[in-house]
């Protein structure tokens, strides 16, 4: 199996419970896109663990886990979330973790500069995880970083390091009238930071190929949803990678008719973090209940997430878009508090009702078209099968499954692990 999980709608769909609990059943788990922008948690019997760069089968002694040249890395944040899983007694080292020789280096400047153009933007900013990620995928596609790989020919990346700082100080003193990036210090920073990841770099695509023919299972673990993707989603408001399916065998570097199937995660309301387009939220106290019930806060920030109902419109859009052949539902016990379920069923642009996805000032210009299901009213968290659950929640569950034309698969009733159940 060849499988990529990935988010359906605007990212937090609890895909971090699902990937966990997905990845014990794989060989390989790798990341094929992004940085240290998102994250989620991992509770498991050695505590609990913040991943932001690492692929979630890390805690598993027999998975290998692959950082893709889809991505891009901070190294000293990759540096720190090594150090805090091996403080709890994780073993991390080469033949458990591979870092592709293609992978982008995220430079300190790039989170500087991502600071710096939040701090010019001030009341107009787009809401930045100011995690140099914009910059550094721009940089990428101007052909102007360093990849991992470049860091076992030291002699030729420091000339190179010292032309592209030459080229980025135009901006940065130039444009943003600071301080100019100093080339010792990037390279103290690299020997640091990055110079003792050098026996984990590898050709990945050889090692990957190498798996598929001996029939290993790999999952490709992707981060944010479909609704951040830099070309399908709520653009500007997105991240700066592909966060779609169809990029996991280029930011794997796989062949792609290799995948096999594409879980999808979304959960049974809508949130949405920071700015952007988000039709179906719901304000004032309905929001405040929904958002308190589900612990819809930042996990990094606090700052409270922006909520709604389950999103027909954008979850239909988000399958589609995601390839997904199934999905899994989460936090369905959440909604046991309701009278009545909300669910948005459509969105009314200037008066014209619509089911696609728009985009644009058409998306900007949607409202929410909003349909109630009857609620259950108890508590389903100790529920183990579909049978178990009351009928308003089988009700809801197949509602849901006919109107974004997808096999729910996997439904979660509770954040531990066992809380979940297979359809
Ligand atoms: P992620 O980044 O996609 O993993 O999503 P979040 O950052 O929003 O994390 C989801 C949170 O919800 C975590 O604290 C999970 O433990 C929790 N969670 C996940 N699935 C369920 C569920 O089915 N029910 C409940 N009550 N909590 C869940």
């Amino acid at each position: 199996m060849l499988t990529a999980v990935v988010g359906i709608n605007w990212g937090d769909e609890g895909k971090g419970r699902m990937v966990d609990l997905l990845s014990e059943r794989y060989d390989v788990v790798m990341r094929y896109q992004g940085g240290n922008n998102a994250g989620h948690t991992v509770v498991n019997n050695r505590g609990k663990f913040v991943l932001n760069l690492l692929p979630s089968g890390i805690f598993r002694e027999k998975t290998v886990n692959v950082m893709g040249p889809g991505m891009v890395i901070d190294v000293e944040h990759l540096t720190h979330e090594i150090d805090s899983i091996r403080e709890k007694g994780v073993e991390i080292n080469p033949e458990h973790l591979v870092i592709s020789d293609r992978a982008t280096i995220c430079m300190p400047y790039h989170k500087m500069l991502d600071i710096l153009e939040e701090q010019r933007l001030a009341d107009k900013k787009f809401g930045s995880t100011q995690r140099g990620i914009a910059p550094v995928y721009s940089d990428k596609y101007m052909k102007k970083t360093i990849r991992m790989g470049d860091l076992l020919h030291p002699e030729e990346l420091k000339p190179r390091l010292a032309d592209l700082i030459e080229w980025k100080n135009l901006t940065v003193v130039g444009g943003y009238k600071h301080e100019p990036v100093s080339f010792d210090e990037m390279w103290a920073w690299l020997e640091k930071y990055a110079m003792h990841f050098i026996p984990y770099i590898k050709n990945t695509t050889t090692y990957l190929t190498d798996a598929i023919n001996n029939g290993k299972s790999i999952m490709f673990e992707a981060q944010l949803g479909a609704l951040r993707d830099i070309d399908f989603g709520i653009y500007p408001y997105t991240s700066s990678s592909s966060t779609i399916s169809a990029y996991a065998p280029i930011g794997a570097g796989i062949p792609a008719q290799k995948l096999t199937n594409v879980v999808g995660i979304t959960k049974a309301y809508s949130s949405c973090v920071g700015e952007g387009p988000f039709t179906c939220e719901m304000f004032g106290d309905e929001a405040e209940a929904l958002r308190a019930a589900g612990g819809e806060y930042g996990a990094a920030t606090g700052r409270p997430r922006r909520v709604g109902g389950f999103d027909i419109v954008a979850t239909r859009y988000g399958c589609l878009i995601q390839g997904a052949t199934e999905l899994a539902l989460t936090k369905l016990d959440i909604l046991s508090y309701l009278d009545k379920i909300p669910v948005c069923v459509k969105y009314d642009v200037n008066g014209t009702m619509v089911d696609q996805f728009p985009s644009g000032v058409e998306l900007t210009e949607a409202k929410p078209v909003y349909e109630y299901l009857p609620g259950w009213k108890t508590d389903i968290s100790g529920c183990r099968s579909f049978s178990e659950l009351p009928k308003q929640a089988q009700d809801y569950v197949k509602y849901i499954e006919k109107a974004v034309g997808c096999p729910i698969k996997y439904v979660s009733v509770g954040a531990g692990r066992e809380e979940y159940f297979e359809m």
